[in-house]
């Protein structure tokens, strides 16, 4: 049965995409590899608005998020934690073997810069992680305070994650003094999952330099020995690099501007119909990610039974809440290349599906 997703990633995939994607294999080190490699350069640079390279990681964004920390982390790293991803970031840090400093916050509030300025101040730290759009509470944070902070601490490399809200909004990593900016395919980007992108700046290079233990698959000074090439240091996932190609030509086409304004209109749309509803926003307001909504379940509606209809009576399906946020909170998806149609016609759905479904007792 086929179904159209407005969950948080993956999100739907155009029928342009899946076609760029059925093309005939290239050899790797080909001179054709290097040309598709080397032609989406610009692009992708001018959407991280930086002179910095972007590699290509074939994995998904957790790959590149663990060994962002593995490479750039020599004291200590602090991982400013406000949600499902970015609590997991501490996890994995400690897990890599590398000390990790948890600064927590309830799930749905912001990273707050005033807390990370005290903790940097410590000094104990070289590193930081931070993930602007939390999507399992949509969550988003002030990036530009955040490192307004950060650039106060030139030891520190600061590491963001923008895989959730990458090119749904401008985020000028040369100018914010983002070291490494990491986005994934399947969700802001609207490709399948299997590919990271991950812009490095020179700092970051000469800090991974001094750096043991950093492995050989998510190492930053392959990537760029392999970047000057027009390569990546293994095979990467041609397939998605010819779905991201054709992805940044529509990028291009609709216009930067009109992407964004596209994303922060649709958003609202959601929003405000839901608001109708009676549902409110659960993260705090003022912070609401820009690429989804995640709504706290104030009608008790049993989302197990919406989603049920939904999928089997209009082919869409919506998140029921991530992990403990599960029944609490849903959350509807507006990245990619969703339009005021596409969105009208879920809301449709969505209202038609709820009238039919139950309220669930309280408690
Ligand atoms: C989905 C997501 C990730 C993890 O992505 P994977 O593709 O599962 O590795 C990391 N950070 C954020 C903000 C995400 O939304």
């Amino acid at each position: 049965m086929s179904y159209k997703l407005f969950i948080p990633g993956p999100i739907a995939v155009s029928d342009k995409t899946l076609r760029a994607m059925a093309q005939p294999m290239i050899g790797h080190r080909s001179s054709d590899f290097v040309a598709l490699y080397q032609s989406i350069q610009p692009a992708l640079q001018a959407l991280c608005y930086t002179q910095d390279p972007v590699y290509l990681s074939t994995s998904s964004a957790w790959g590149s998020m663990e060994g962002a920390v593995r490479n750039v982390t020599r004291k200590k790293v602090l991982n400013c934690m406000n949600g499902a991803f970015s609590d997991k970031w501490n996890d994995v840090s400690l897990r890599c073997g590398k000390p990790a400093g948890a600064l927590k916050f309830e799930w749905g509030q912001p990273v707050d810069p005033e807390a990370v300025r005290r903790e940097l101040a410590t000094g104990a730290y070289d590193a930081i992680t931070i993930i602007h759009n939390e999507t399992s509470c949509g969550c988003m944070s002030d990036l530009g305070a955040l490192m307004a902070v950060v650039r106060e601490f030139p030891d520190v490399i600061s590491i963001v994650d923008t895989v959730s809200s990458f090119s749904a909004l401008p985020i000028k990593k040369d100018e914010l003094g983002i070291d490494i900016l990491i986005t994934g395919s399947q969700k802001a980007l609207a490709l399948p999952p299997g590919l990271s992108l991950i812009a490095t700046s020179q700092r970051a290079r000469d800090r991974a330099a001094q750096v043991e233990g950093r492995g050989y698959y998510f190492d930053l000074l392959e990537f760029h020995k392999n970047h000057e090439n027009g390569m990546t240091p293994s095979t990467p996932v041609i397939p998605l690099i010819y779905a991201l190609k054709s992805k940044l030509e529509d990028i291009n086409a609709e216009g930067l501007e009109k992407r964004y304004a596209r994303h922060a209109r649709l958003n609202q749309t959601v929003r405000d119909h839901l608001f109708a509803h009676g549902f409110k926003l659960f993260p705090r307001e003022g912070f609401g990610s820009v690429t989804l909504n995640c709504f706290a379940n104030t009608l008790n509606v049993d989302l197990v039974a919406l989603n049920k209809t939904l999928k089997s009576k209009h082919g869409l399906v919506i998140d029921g809440g991530y992990g403990k946020l599960k029944g609490k909170t849903f959350r509807i998806s507006n990245m990619g290349d969703e339009t005021d149609e596409t969105i009208a016609a879920m809301l449709k759905a969505f209202d038609a599906a709820l009238a039919e479904t139950p309220r669930q007792s309280v408690g």
